[in-house]
């Protein structure tokens, strides 16, 4: 049985997160326009029925519909300058999504009322109405599985169920018909919110495979730290905004020594965990500005905006001393290990840095290696320990 990981269930939380609040926010911006189509036809329906019903409860039932549609005005607003993040969309969203069916109950036990007794034909006319609010509803509240349903079913249940408590043959008729209405539209409403759900879903897992092979693409296995073709695409980066600025800019290029002696001595593995440990090293040894990357094997270089050939040398001196100090301890194997540096600087091109400072590292090595040297002087840096 396949285990899935503490970090793949945090993925799927905070993509779960992100596609309610994709929900509600679709919800949101879906029912704005049916706040006044909400609103004009009750206007409607009230004018129609005017002759028919007590007009102190239509004016009554205006009233509260446009208390209604101010509230949903203003929580939508709210939400409106709230959404910078998922978690505030979803927070905002509650109130009006309550708003939303609130305004759906106002529909629903509101038609009750205003339903005129002796008037067959503003009977019908008001379920043709309500029967038109429904289907509007689910259409634009159908980003939202359970917001669509209680508003269809406020709209429409009270209607339905005196419908059926009338004697009469046509009443009867009209709730079957409503019903069947009723049961289509929450299928409707399931395959819809669905599909809608899964659409969702899939953009928000597309995305983030994508930012994990574009990740894996410029991260070096083994070190965590940039690969080769990284390195050159920031450094590149990097590069240009020193050259624009005329600020100083220097790299540093370091290999291990005797490295396949780490190997044959201790194994591959010990040789691996050799790497990463240098890889954290210079990790916690340059600013986050600066550039680190494997250029391959147990060759690494590093790109120091804003530094000075004299300040990259004491850095490289410091990365050497440091490393020299940090045994490698795996199990009861233990070995202290040296690198060899070359500096280099005075241009602003890494096809012309990089092979300086590579140089002056194979100078080094010549040199009897653990030294840094400084390109085009071959100068070997003083106190190498
Ligand atoms: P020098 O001091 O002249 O640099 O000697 P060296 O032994 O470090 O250099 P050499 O180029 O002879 O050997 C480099 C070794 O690094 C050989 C190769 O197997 C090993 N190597 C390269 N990549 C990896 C890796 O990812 N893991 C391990 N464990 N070893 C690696
Ligand atoms: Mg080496
Ligand atoms: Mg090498």
């Amino acid at each position: 049985m396949e285990h899935e990981l503490p970090q793949d269930r945090n993925a799927t939380r905070c993509i779960d997160t992100l596609v309610k609040s994709d929900k509600l926010r679709l919800l949101v911006q879906q029912s704005y326009l049916g706040l006044f189509v909400s609103l004009a036809v009750s206007i409607l329906l009230c004018w129609v029925l005017w002759d028919y019903t007590d007009t102190t409860i239509l004016l009554n039932w205006l009233g509260i519909m446009f208390l209604s549609t101010l509230t949903r005005l203003y929580l939508y607003l709210v939400h409106f300058r709230n959404q910078s993040d998922a978690q505030a969309t979803l927070q905002h969203a509650r109130p009006y999504v309550a708003a939303l069916i609130a305004s759906t109950l106002i529909w629903g036990i509101g038609a009750l009322f205003i339903m005129p007794q002796g008037s067959l034909l503003g009977q019908v006319f008001t379920m043709f109405i309500l029967i038109g609010m429904a289907g509007g509803v689910l259409a634009t509240y159908s980003a939202h599985r359970s917001t669509a349903i209680a508003g269809m079913l406020s709209i429409l249940l009270p209607s339905t169920l005196w419908l059926y408590s009338q004697p009469d043959k046509l009443h009867l008729g009209m709730a079957i018909g409503a019903t069947i209405f009723i049961v289509i539209t929450l299928r409707g409403a399931k395959i819809l919110s669905d599909a809608m759900h899964r659409n969702f879903h899939l953009g928000y897992e597309l995305q983030q495979a994508y930012e994990e092979a574009d990740t894996l693409s410029k991260t070096d296995a083994l070190t965590g730290i940039s690969n080769r073709r990284s390195f050159f695409e920031c450094g590149a980066q990097i590069i240009s905004y020193c050259e624009r600025n005329g600020l100083p800019l220097s790299t540093i290029v370091m290999d291990v020594d005797h490295f396949k002696c780490i190997n044959d001595t201790h194994g591959h593995h010990f040789g691996d965990i050799t790497l990463r440990q240098i890889g954290r090293i210079l990790e916690a040894e340059f600013r986050k500005s600066d550039v680190i990357g494997r250029l391959g094997g147990e060759e690494f270089a590093i790109l120091l905006p804003h530094t000075t050939l004299e300040e990259a040398q004491e850095l490289a001196e410091k990365l050497r001393h440091t490393i020299a100090a940090t045994p490698i301890i795996v199990q009861e194997k233990q070995m202290s290990i040296t690198v060899s540096i070359g500096v280099a600087s005075g241009a602003y091109d890494l096809g012309t840095l990089l092979p300086r400072a590579d140089a002056a590292m194979y100078q080094a090595k010549t040199e009897g290696r653990n030294r840094t040297v400084i390109a085009g002087q071959f100068k070997e840096a003083p106190t190498a320990a």
